[in-house]
């Protein structure tokens, strides 16, 4: 019988993807099942009893550090733990069921502890029925530092070739790591449409689907799945007529990406002869080739947290400018947009621990160009290699996260310093090089014309512009629902910054996901958006509907739908604006 789960669908277009599962074990709370022969029992064993042993001085080590004068009984939780730790009801058992059911460690301690949090539920007695949280916590330990050597569970170790990976969560850099290893898709239990990691997907042509919760305790590692990225449902278990359907829609999925080859080479130009700037977004440096081949203008958006991501160390002013440089040349005269580095609680580095993450919420910590500015050794060597990367053909330069003019000025003021510096080096660089504003803090939004008046052009960045206004975080799939970019509130924001712009005499993009999905195309060309900025696949489905509309028309009917924007529904009006 076929198997479904609902998610949420990451990638509209060609997201259908038909292959294994892999279960990815790390950071699981439960553990997932993997079968070993009766000659790796004894090394499984071994393995298990290794991480007991660390779990174990990990506590004597905490035990080692309580100050003199904290409460006894903080001691004795400790010492509980311990002496679970050591007790043979929990340990052999674990060993017992490693050999006997040649299993991973991971998953008979899991079932193991689950026996015993069961027994300690079913207790009378208040106090005893307490104690399954150590349990919990003892097997918790474990765990922890069996992951932590799990050589089936590192991905990086993996052949990912034509697999589904199933997650918990993936991180961007997973996310890439998937891509250049030749995952077919992933799916994972966390996770919402305006995650980084999602916008990869996108952007990679990776079909994923977020959001199943305890999906990887019903899969096993090896089961055939379906992945369907659009709908955001997951098949296992499916019968032949079910997979039938699903190579029948991949087949015109591809017929439709053919057909839209034909329109490549036309001009970006609307039916009433508006040109407009279709531009890509770029992940990786590869990425190019695909962005080249559906006729790009421009690159709106280069994000370049990618340069800091699985690695240890930080890349210095040598490989950024190498980076810009061989993706300058690959651009051959095309614009190139920079944008500075972007990281965040979203997007992190390992090689940089002042990301905010320890804050209290890092979504409105020290990220982007916040912990640029506080940093100056990390953000100097990025700014010197855009500057001269700028010296040898078309490039702008954008900072991520603007919340004031200040932070403008201050870059401005950096900026002619290192072109001072590069300068007295005898080191080419571009004197004129554009720099560029993201709006996508909802008080930028607001001062769009002060910003306006400092910056070369805007680029709208609905992605956190949506979070931060409708306070609705990113990551979290519970409160997905709420993400909305046609509420009211973000489209009057979103014109806002398109008049400012307008106000000033410079150029205003869009570079988050909005300009991307085709249901937005008209309403946003309607509001006066001439220049889109999106994943690279997403190119020609908006350039289909630009050629057949008329940016009057359009403008007129915008117009009338902002009259109506506090009585009815925008999902309806956006409806209406479609339909023709
Ligand atoms: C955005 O916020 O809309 C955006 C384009 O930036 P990012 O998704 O990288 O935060
Ligand atoms: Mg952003």
């Amino acid at each position: 019988m076929t198997l479904a789960f609902q998610g949420i669908g990451i990638a509209p277009a060609c997201s259908i993807a038909l292959g294994p599962a892999f279960i990815d074990a790390r950071g699981r709370v439960g553990a997932a099942h993997s079968s070993i022969s009766s000659e790796q029992v004894p090394a499984e064993i071994a393995r298990f009893d290794l991480a007991v042993t660390a779990a174990r001085r990990a506590l004597q080590r905490v035990r080692a550090q309580i100050p003199r004068n904290t409460p006894v009984k903080v001691a004795e939780f400790i010492d509980a733990h311990l002496l679970m730790l050591e007790d043979a009801a929990l340990v052999d058992e674990v060993r017992r069921i490693v050999a006997d059911e040649r299993c991973n460690a991971e998953w008979a301690l899991q079932i193991h502890g689950d026996t015993l949090v069961e027994v300690f539920e079913q207790m009378d007695d208040p106090y005893l029925r307490t104690r399954r949280d150590d349990i919990e916590h003892v097997v918790h330990q474990i765990q922890t530092h069996l992951r932590d050597d799990a050589p089936h569970t590192r991905l990086e170790e993996q052949d990912l070739q034509g697999v589904v990976v199933v997650a918990r969560d993936l991180t961007p850099a997973d996310a890439i790591l998937l891509k250049h290893r030749g995952a077919a898709a992933f799916v994972t239990e966390f996770g919402g449409p305006m995650s980084h990691t999602a916008i990869l997907a996108r952007s990679l042509g990776v079909p994923a689907v977020m959001g199943i919760h305890e999906i990887t305790r019903y899969l096993r590692s090896g089961e055939p799945l379906v992945v369907d990225g659009e709908t955001g449902t997951v098949l296992a278990k499916a019968d032949e007529s079910t997979l039938e359907y699903y190579r029948q829609r991949l087949r015109a999925i591809e017929a439709r990406q053919r057909r839209l080859r034909d329109i490549v080479d036309q001009p970006a130009k609307t039916r009433n002869g508006v040109l407009i700037s279709l531009q890509a977004n770029l992940e990786l440096p590869e990425d190019v080739d695909i962005a080249r081949a559906n006729g790009i203008s421009g690159v709106g958006l280069y994000r370049t947290e990618f340069l800091y991501m699985n690695r240890k160390d930080l890349p210095d002013e040598a490989e950024h400018l190498a980076t810009y440089a061989a993706l300058v040349a690959d651009l051959d005269g095309i614009p190139l947009t920079i944008r500075t580095l972007d990281l965040g609680i979203d997007k992190r580095a390992d090689g940089l621990s002042a990301c905010g993450s320890g804050a209290c919420n890092p979504a409105l910590g020290l990220r982007a160009l916040r912990l640029c500015l506080k940093e100056p050794a990390l953000f100097r060597p990025q700014l010197r290699a855009i500057l001269r990367a700028a010296a040898l053909g078309p490039v702008r330069l954008m900072l991520p996260l603007v919340t004031n003019v200040q932070e403008i000025d201050t870059v401005l003021a950096l900026l002619a310093e290192l072109k001072r510096e590069l300068h007295a080096q005898g080191l080419a660089y571009d004197d004129d090089l554009p720099v560029g504003a993201m709006i996508e803090v909802p008080a930028a939004a607001l001062a769009a014309r002060a910003i306006a008046r400092r910056v070369d052009f805007l680029s709208i960045g609905t992605n956190d512009l949506a979070q931060y206004t409708l306070a609705v975080d990113r990551l979290d799939d519970s409160v997905n629902y709420l993400f909305d970019p046609i509420h009211p509130a973000i489209l009057r924001l979103i014109r806002m910054i398109i008049d400012a712009g307008n106000g000033a005499g410079i150029a205003v993009s869009m570079c988050g996901e909005m300009a991307g999905d085709t249901r937005f195309t008209r309403l946003l060309l309607g509001m006066g958006l001439r220049e889109f900025s999106m994943q690279p696949g997403a190119i020609l489905d908006v350039k289909e509907i630009l050629l057949q509309v008329d940016t009057e028309d359009l403008q007129r009917r915008t117009a009338r739908l902002f009259t109506h924007l506090d009585d009815t529904h925008p999902a309806r009006l956006l409806d209406t604006l479609n339909q023709d």
